[in-house]
């Protein structure tokens, strides 16, 4: 497949299915962008095991769930491209010689790194493999030499070490001079474009759950049991916002309420196109004028409306899984001829043809 727009990727773990972080810091970016770019959606079920090795089923499962999600929130198998991580083995050679490029130390500091050891409780446990993928995403992301990568906030650390990784790689086996700008690196020679990443209209968006020991409310995370999913029915939706953290120290609807870092307001600011009744409903809030119950059953309307047909949609796809299936190979195969180019670009580059 050759063509003349500029190059998107991006993609998700299967640890789970996809929730209104994923909505509102990416998937929606995706959908609009389909006409104006390339895309590529990568399943990174390799990444996956660095946190679940003993789960292959789960991952497996979790993998198809993810391409049903994409597929009926209008990812179109048609302009874009879903494929799976381990089906396109260049990816793992990439991640081989890119980790060459990273110092040890520098990996450590990645601050993304240190939140998903602290959030998802992986204690001194945790496999070299996981410290291995943010490398293993570098090596996702340069395979495609893609223009624009667009992700939620925590992914920033990974795309400042892709960056990394390619002037490196750029200086190093390009010849590029070191001190040229980002943005002259392909015209002078090297090999892999310096990324530029598209932050969602929601940078983080945070769980139903309370905060953590250091007082930050956590991330929508599918591994943190914190989120409303893509293909949660209107019941499940229900139970889940009345249960939701609010303001945890207004016992009752005449006291005084605070809106700020209070995710049941964060919802409704980031999801109800009711802008007025938002502001009015906040104020009301503060001044101890209306109740969480009110508010929460307008926030179970507002994201049932948004959910509901993606997920009645959900259940086409979920009859036809030799459909889902199909689309997943022809896209492999899709993938792999793009990232078997760039691997051998690369051992070009490296002097290893033989
Ligand atoms: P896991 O718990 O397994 O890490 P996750 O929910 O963080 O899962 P990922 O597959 O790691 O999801 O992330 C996929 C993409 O969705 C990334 O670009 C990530 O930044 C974005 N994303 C995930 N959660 C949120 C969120 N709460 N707000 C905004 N963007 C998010
Ligand atoms: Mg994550």
């Amino acid at each position: 497949m050759t063509s003349t727009k500029p190059r998107l990727l991006t993609g998700d773990t299967p640890t789970g299915k996809l929730h209104l972080g994923h909505w509102v810091g990416s998937l929606e970016n995706r959908i609009n962008l389909q006409d104006d770019y390339e895309c590529f959606f990568i399943l990174a079920n390799m990444h996956a095991f660095t946190t679940r090795m003993d789960k292959p089923e789960d991952i497996r499962q979790n993998t198809i769930d993810i391409a049903i999600d994409y597929l009926s929130a209008g990812i179109d198998p048609k302009k874009s491209t879903i494929f799976i991580q381990s089906e396109v083995p260049a990816i793992s050679e990439l991640c081989f010689f890119f980790s060459m490029l990273i110092p040890y130390p520098r990996l450590m500091r990645n601050p993304t790194i240190k939140a998903e050891i602290r959030d998802k409780n992986l204690g001194d446990n945790y496999s070299f493999g996981f410290l291995l993928y943010p490398i293993g995403q570098v090596a996702d992301i340069l395979a495609f030499r893609p223009e624009i990568v667009p992700v939620g906030e925590d992914q920033i650390p990974h795309l400042e070490m892709t960056r990394e990784v390619a002037r490196r790689f750029n200086q190093v086996y390009c010849g590029v001079d070191q001190h040229l700008e980002d943005s002259e690196h392909l015209a002078a020679g090297g090999l892999l474009p310096i990324i530029a990443p598209l932050i969602g209209r929601v940078k983080r968006l945070v769980g139903t759950g309370g905060p953590n020991e250091q007082g930050q409310l956590l991330k929508m995370s599918k591994s943190l049991n914190n989120a409303i999913l893509l293909s949660d029915d209107a019941d499940t939706v229900r139970k889940k916002v009345m249960g939701m953290y609010t303001d945890p120290n207004r016992l009752k609807a005449t006291d005084k309420g605070q809106v700020e870092n209070n995710p049941l307001w964060i919802f409704h600011e980031t999801f109800n196109p009711d802008k007025a009744w938002v502001s009015e409903a906040e104020d009301r809030y503060r001044n101890g004028a209306i109740g969480d119950v009110d508010c929460k059953k307008r926030l179970v309307e507002v994201l049932v409306e948004l959910i509901e047909p993606i997920r009645t949609k959900r259940l086409d796809f979920e009859n036809n899984l030799d459909y889902v299936l199909d689309v997943l190979r022809d896209g492999n195969e899709r993938a792999n001829a793009i990232a078997d180019d760039t691997l051998h670009d690369t051992k070009e580059a490296m002097k290893q043809i033989f």
